[in-house]
């Protein structure tokens, strides 16, 4: 039987590698952080077959220990603060979660590993990289420019997997990820917070929505396919670094008319305030990614398109408020 460990296991993708994984006959391990972590509850639900350690991206040890009792050939590194806007706000926490929590699991992996090259790790490295633009598409080979201390955070934990490639061999893989979504997106996230107040305003229980930037545009895929594309990364031979995206990028605004328009609101901007709160010091204003490689070489494409994500979600969240009406 494969075994795979995974951190991150309580976040969105976490929770969906965990049901594919499951589906291919693995047992998954995950890494949970924390006394009394609230979304325990909720991996117990979903995937009651994984198989929990106590641990943290900050403490070297407990990745070991995770390491040694889950014995996995896949290591897949989804943990991470998360939301760019929090990150501004707690730039130092983040850096160190996000960005030296990598370190502290790669050499965790290599000295676990030692030498044994069934061991492969997976690194969910993110758009947020870009940043700034350099190039559109973005592809594998843009120039980073991150724009938030996230996204910095992300370009050391991608930068370090590539450095413990080349300078142990280890089988270690990036995959820059552009936005993923689901049903099961946090509330933070602008997708999600959308599909949220549409059922709410749908069923009469807000009025407005308080939004930031509505000029950004971003490339969503589903979730459920994102992580197929890891799980196929890991299948390789070699270790590689591969951007996965739609090649099809929205605004917030198309993101607000589609959502408005699965409950039939047409003039979704007398909905829409515009809210100081949610601007940000410095904004990503494009992402679009090029996947040619990862269509190539790993025959990943994505089945959801932005229409179908959408619908997904909003239709989602309805039927939630209502069965708890
Ligand atoms: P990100 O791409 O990882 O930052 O994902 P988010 O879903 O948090 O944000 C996507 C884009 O939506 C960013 O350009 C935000 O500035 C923009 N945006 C506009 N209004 C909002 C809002 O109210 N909440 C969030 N989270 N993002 C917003």
């Amino acid at each position: 039987m494969k075994r795979a460990l995974i951190t991150g296991i309580t976040g969105q993708d976490g929770l969906y590698l965990s049901e594919l994984l499951l589906a291919k006959g693995y047992q998954v391990h995950g890494v949970i952080r924390g006394q009394n972590n609230p979304k325990l509850d909720l991996v117990r639900a979903v995937v009651p077959e994984v198989i929990l350690h106590t641990g943290d991206l900050l403490d070297s040890f407990s990745l070991a220990r995770a390491l040694e009792a889950a014995q996995p050939t896949e290591i897949y590194n989804l943990g991470a603060i998360s939301f760019v806007a929090y990150s501004w706000d707690n730039a130092h926490l983040t850096s160190q979660v996000t960005g030296h929590g990598v370190l502290n699991i790669l050499e965790a992996v290599r000295l676990y590993a030692a030498g044994d090259k069934s061991v492969r790790f997976y690194q969910a490295s993110s758009s947020e990289m870009f940043g700034k633009v350099q190039e559109v598409p973005q592809r594998e080979t843009t120039l980073l420019w991150p724009r938030s201390p996230y996204g910095v955070a992300k370009v050391f934990g991608h930068y370090m997997t590539i450095n413990y490639r080349e300078s142990y061999g280890l089988h270690a893989s990036s995959g820059i990820l552009f936005n993923h979504e689901s049903p099961r997106r946090g509330p933070e996230f602008v997708t999600r917070k959308v599909s949220q107040a549409v059922a709410r305003i749908k069923l009469g229980q807000q009025d407005t929505l308080p939004m930031g930037n509505l000029d950004a545009s971003r490339d969503w895929g589903f979730a459920g396919d994102y992580v197929e594309a890891m799980w196929r990364m890991l299948q390789q031979e070699q270790a590689d670094d591969y951007v996965i995206a739609t090649g099809v990028t929205h605004t917030i605004r198309d993101l607000l008319e589609v959502a408005f328009g699965v409950v039939g609101i047409s003039d979704w901007e007398s909905y829409v305030t515009q809210d100081p709160r949610f601007m940000r010091p410095a904004e990503v204003e494009l992402l679009i990614g090029d996947a040619s490689k990862a269509r190539e070489r790993l025959g990943w494409t994505p089945t959801v398109d932005f229409e179908g994500l959408v619908t997904m979600m909003v239709e989602s969240d309805l039927a939630a408020l209502s069965r708890r009406r």
